[in-house]
Order: structure tokens, then sequence, then C-alpha cells
């Protein structure tokens, strides 16, 4: 059979080039219990998924009409959102009408576009094989790599994982889910032994105080903020931004601190704590470790201190250590400004003693909580074979490796022992000419990643790159020799696990345009075409539910366990379904949180008290550049590079037309700056011309 009917014998052509939709996973609106007969889907019926933009992971219902999705409205039944979206979420089957969407594969003459040539998939299929083996086997198994990303369904990463590691032999791959999120797993995994955020949603309505440090979750996770307000409470609301963000606006509190001085104001914050007897002993002398060497640290950082270093007077900090002394049920909440910053792991791991010292996690309405980005950051994390071994394993350990390679029924020596580079080496690498050939999906590096000029231009050494993507104008894949057209959300099956470790449903309720294909498809073909084992490898590996099958079988034993789901059906049943659910075992409630039985993934069972010296900011401000610059997201109505949100003229309108600064206007009467005039800024790497906004 060729590799072309073999794409089509994945996809009945009758039906779809790309597999069938999903009828027979369709749920009684209204009932999450076990009860919940799957039904025969009309095509004129209502199916439901989950949103494939951020971490919320909102649930949806998707509205049918001759068996294709025609509309869509917010579940009011999911635990998530109860019936709320975000304006991403009501426009999510926009994108998949643009005009730009990758039809065929295409090999492509960088800077030549008017020279693009369509392809067929088996010619596609051979190119990818003949030209990475071209340049693994001249310079060596070390010379490609793949940077993948956080939007993908989980299954489709763990297939692309373990065929791009156990099949290729590639030895680098990571997602961009490094750039959001590394630094909150490193602290996660060094305070409490695993990658685990121990929270439920529930519990933005249960706490009396809500301290949020670097979110703007009124833009940046909306329908999170919806649960906030629905607190009955009352909560104190603490922000701690440099910016008066519009969650700033809303909040009881607000400590507006000098930007990168936050790990001093939770050192100084913690000193306080424990000045004035705010700590749980019993708690911290149970379930803990390093209480005393972290009190001996704080110890140093004085009220003066602390006010040079944020900008805040004493009073301000004694206020907010008042307030979170009072709390019954304090929950602390971080995002992307403490995770992209430096420092950042000691300032998540900051936040995470605050929580332990006052005994506030594993209760309702408490935790120290790390809120994602991407829709599916957390399957990256522990099933993409990138930074952890499937499953949330160990590439380093023996015993791990062993059990991944009999679970999956593969030679242990197919898996490497040592860590992938991290997605900065590998552009690095590429950059020493040391990687010769990348892979690229759903990601778009040229425009996202940090001196992208550097990046754009460091693409252009590579021998190859193969950008898979839903378009073919992505900035990155106008780099690209072969562009490999991918089916969206919406066209194609699998899981996505959300920031509360929920695990929800996407369906197919479209047919992909053109040739295009779900990546798992393109995964599975190219996998045939590479040949070297890689068939016979990933025989079992045939459909996405499959997969869910094997990664259930890695789970098991691992603080993230599902085998106790025991198929799609029922995570569709249960409104989701949140990690950990061992085998035998079924949620108890659709809420649950990590932690109640005070039990921590280290060896001992204790979290662990984790702290540092600051260290100075590597490139403070200085003469030649005066002012210190942080971005944030600038409305709900924007995701990451706008390839997709930039397709849907709601969303158009709803965003700000122009790209604006917003500049203290202290600072803007010393630069002569005026409200909306047009300013070019510059960094060290780079200028852009945006508009100002005084505030
Ligand atoms: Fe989708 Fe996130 Fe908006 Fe919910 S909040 S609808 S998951 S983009």
């Amino acid at each position: 059979m060729s590799l072309i009917e073999k794409a089509l014998s994945l996809a009945p052509p009758l039906r779809s080039f790309d597999g069938p939709l999903t009828e027979d996973l369709v749920r009684e609106p209204g009932k999450f219990g076990l009860g919940a007969v799957p039904r025969q889907l009309s095509p004129d019926a209502t199916t439901t998924a989950v949103c494939g933009y951020c971490s919320t992971g909102c649930g949806l219902n998707l509205h049918l009409r001759d068996g294709k999705a025609i509309n869509l409205s917010a579940d009011t039944d999911y635990p998530v959102n109860l019936g709320m979206a975000c304006p991403k979420g009501w426009e999510a089957l926009a994108p998949l009408d643009a005009e730009d969407r990758a039809l065929t594969p295409l090999l492509r003459h960088r800077g030549h576009p008017e020279d693009d040539r369509a392809i067929d998939w088996q010619s596609a299929a051979e190119t990818f094989a003949k030209r990475m083996h071209a340049v693994a086997d001249q310079h060596g198994p070390e010379s490609i790599a793949f940077l993948s990303t956080g939007q993908i369904c989980t299954e489709e990463m763990a297939l692309l994982g373990a065929f791009a590691k156990f099949g290729m032999g590639m030895v680098h791959g990571d997602g961009n889910t490094r750039q959001c999120r590394a630094t909150a797993v490193a602290a996660y995994k060094e305070s409490f032994g695993f990658d685990a955020p121990p929270y439920t949603y529930a519990d933005f309505e249960k706490s009396d105080v809500i301290v949020l440090i670097g979110s703007n979750l009124c833009i940046a996770h909306p329908i999170m903020w919806q649960r906030v307000l629905r607190n009955p409470h009352s909560p104190e609301i603490v922000v701690i931004d440099p910016r008066k963000t519009e969650t700033a606006m809303q909040a009881t509190c607000h400590l507006a601190l000098a930007p990168k001085s936050d790990l001093m104001l939770l050192y100084g914050l913690a000193r306080r704590l424990i000045e004035i007897g705010a700590i749980d002993g019993n708690f911290v002398h149970q379930h803990t470790n390093g209480y005393a060497e972290f009190a001996g640290h704080v110890a140093q950082f004085s009220p003066a201190d602390i006010t040079a270093a944020t900008g805040l007077p004493e009073t301000e900090l004694n206020d907010l250590a008042e307030v979170i002394a009072s709390g019954q049920r304090v929950s602390f909440w971080w995002t992307m400004g403490v995770n992209q910053s430096h420092e950042a792991t000691r300032t998540a791991q900051a936040i995470i003693n605050l929580a332990l010292m006052t005994g506030n996690i594993g209760r309702p309405g408490t935790g120290a909580n790390s809120i994602t980005g991407q829709c599916n950051a957390m399957g990256s994390r522990l099933f993409s074979n990138t930074t952890n071994l499937l499953g949330g394993h160990d590439f380093l350990n023996a015993d791990h490796r062993e059990k991944v390679a009999h679970t999956i029924g593969i030679d242990v020596d197919r898996i490497p022992d040592r860590n992938s580079l991290a997605y900065d080496q590998i552009i690095d690498a590429i950059d020493a000419g040391k990687i010769k050939a990348l892979w690229v999906i759903a990601n778009n590096g040229s425009h996202s990643w940090i001196d992208s000029k550097r990046f754009n231009r460091i693409l252009g050494k590579l021998d190859f790159l193969v950008v898979q993507d839903l378009y073919t104008t992505t900035e990155t894949a106008e780099h690209a020799d072969l562009i490999l057209p991918a089916a969206g959300w919406g066209e194609k099956d699998g899981t996505l696990i959300n920031s509360e470790r929920r695990i929800g449903l996407v369906k197919k309720v479209r047919r992909a345009p053109g040739q295009a294909l779900a990546d798992f498809s393109i995964f599975r073909l190219l996998a045939d075409a590479y040949g070297r084992g890689c068939p016979e490898m990933f025989a079992e590996w045939k459909t996405p539910e499959d997969v869910f099958q094997i990664l259930k079988r890695l789970s098991h034993g691992q603080p993230c366990d599902i085998s106790g789901i025991t198929e799609y059906q029922m995570i569709d049943n249960c409104g989701g379904i949140q990690w950990p659910l061992p085998e035998g075992s079924f949620p108890a409630s659709p809420q649950r949180r990590l932690f109640e039985d005070r039990q921590f993934y280290t060896e001992d069972g204790r979290a662990r008290f984790c702290f540092d010296q600051p260290r100075p900011n590597p490139e403070p401000v200085d003469r030649d550049y005066p002012l210190c610059l942080i971005t944030g997201r600038g409305s709900s109505a924007q995701w990451h590079t706008e390839t997709r949100t930039g397709k849907s003229a709601v969303l158009k309108k709803l965003a700000p037309r122009r790209t604006f600064l917003d500049i203290h206007p202290k600072d803007a009467a010393a630069l002569g700056i005026a409200v909306g005039d047009r300013i070019e800024i510059r960094s060290r790497r780079a200028r852009i011309e945006v508009h100002a906004r005084l505030t």
C-alpha cells in the first residue's frame, strides 16, 4: 500500500480526508454521571469539546448542521466555565475558515513564495524521510531536532515525542511551553517533588484572601476572573504588579512594586509573617523540611531593604502581612509576570513558601497555584517526551527508562539517557552549526522568540526546515523548505489538560480543508515513511484513543496517574477528569485538589522550603537604556502571535487597533510624550513603533 493510500485509509474518503467525525462521542447535555449514555449523533445535533486556546480549558457546545459545526455556545454544565466563555472561545470556529489555510504539502524555496510547489502526501513524507536521513546519517542523531507546542493534543504530542526520540533517534526536542512555564515546573518539582499545581478552580470561589502575583487575570484568564467574581465571601483581592492592570483596578489592595523586586518583597513578607506569629507551626513541623533555615534566611531582609528594593512603604508590607494572617483560606496565584522573569523559579518558590508556612495548602480556597498559559501546556509537560520522559518520568533514571521501554514494547537502548537541549539551547546549537535539520510543529518562533531577529537569521543556517501548521503564512513558515498542512482544533480528536489538571476532550466537528491532516495522522504517515523500525514500533499507536490507552499505562503509579479513566467517553461523561485517577477509582467530586492528605511527592512526603540569595538583574537600566520595559497581553481577543485570532473579524474589532505602550505620566513628561503619540521604543536588541498611553 502506498503512503498516500495509507493516509487515505486513516480517513475514509467518503467522510473526510482526515478521518470520521466523532458522532459516537456525544454527551447528553447536563449529565456528568456515569449513567450518561453515548447516543448516536444526528447531523444537526449538539456535541461538546473543550476550547483549544488557553489553559483555562472551557467547555463549549458545538452545534452541527449536516454533520458540521456551524456555531457554538458556552457549556453551562462544564465545571470549568459554568456557561461562560471569553471572545476567543466564542470565535473558535472562525480561524478554521481562513483563506490562508495550508491545503496541500508545499515544497518551498526560501524567500520565494512564488516558487512554492504543491506536492502530494506521499512525496512530502518521502522528502521528509530522505532529507532527515541525509542529515542524521552525515552529522549524527544530534544534528536533527524538533520544536513543538502546547497547542496540539496530548496523544499527538506523545506520538511526536516517541517517534522523534525513540524512532528517529533524536536527542533534542522541546516545546514552546518551555517559554511560559519551565520555571514554575522547576519550582514545583523541587518544592513538592513533582510538577503538581495543587488547585481546582472552585478554590477561586472559596478563598477569603486571593493574592495574585504577576497575573492580569481579567485579561489573560478572563473566565478564571469570573470565578473570582462568583466568590460569595467578599474576599480581599491583593494584586502584586508594577502596572495598574485591569485586575489591579478591581483589587481591594494593589502593591505597585518596582519591576523585578518581587523576590525581595516575598522574602520581606515571610519575615513579617514570622514576626507577627502568623505561622502554622503544626503543619510546618509535620509536613515540611527546611523551615528553620528559611526563617534564618529571610531574617536578613529588613523593612528598609524591602522598601529600597520595591519602592513600597513599610506600611504596605505590614498591611499585606496582616491581611494574610487574618485569612482563613488564603490562595496565592501567579502566572507569566513571575514565570517569564529574572529569578522566576526562586520567586515561585517564595510564593510556595508563603503557602507552606501559613498552612494554606491542601484545603478549600488555599494553595500555591501557578496558572498555565496554553491549552495543553500540562499535556506537553507530562506526555510530550521532551523535558520529561513519557508520563512524567525522567530520562536520567534507568528504572524509568526500563519501565517506559517495557510498557511500550521497545528496546531500552532506543530511549536517550540524557535530557534534551532546551528550546534556547537548540537555537544556539543551530547557530553553532551542530543542529542542521529542524521540524517545527504549531509553533511560531519567528514571531514570538525573544530576539526574533537573531532567531530568523539562525533559521537560515539550517539545511532543512520543516514547518507543520494550519497556515502557510506564519512568520516561521516563510523560512520553511517543506510545509505540512495540519488540521486545527475542531478538525481532530484528542485530549487537552488544563491548568487545574483536568483532562478534556476535543472532537472532530469539521473536516479539515484540502489535504490537511490531523497532526496525529501526519506523525503516523511520517513514521511509516521514515522506516528504520518505526512502522513496527508504532503499530499499536493507530488512533488517538489507542495512544490514550498507552499513556494510561505509562502514567501508572505516577502522581499524574490516569489509569482509572476507562475511555474517552468517561471523560465526556464526567465533565473532564482531573489527575490523579488511579486504576479502579472514580472521581469523588468534579473539583479535586492535591495534598488534602498532607502528603507531598518527595521521598519523605514532606514539602521543602527552597530559597536563595537574590541576585541583581543582569541587565539593569543604565544611561543608554534608562527605562524598564515589561510586557503583557493587550486584550482577551488576542492569542499568541495571532495566527488564529487574527483571522476572526470579530476578534480584530475587539482587540486594540494599535500596539500601545503604557507609560507613567512623569516619565512621559520628561520625554515630551503626550497621550496617543507615536513613539519608538529601542532595546539592546530591537526597536518597535507604538502609541503612548499614559497611566
Ligand atoms: Fe477558551 Fe481560554 Fe477563553 Fe475559556 S478563557 S473560552 S479556554 S480562550
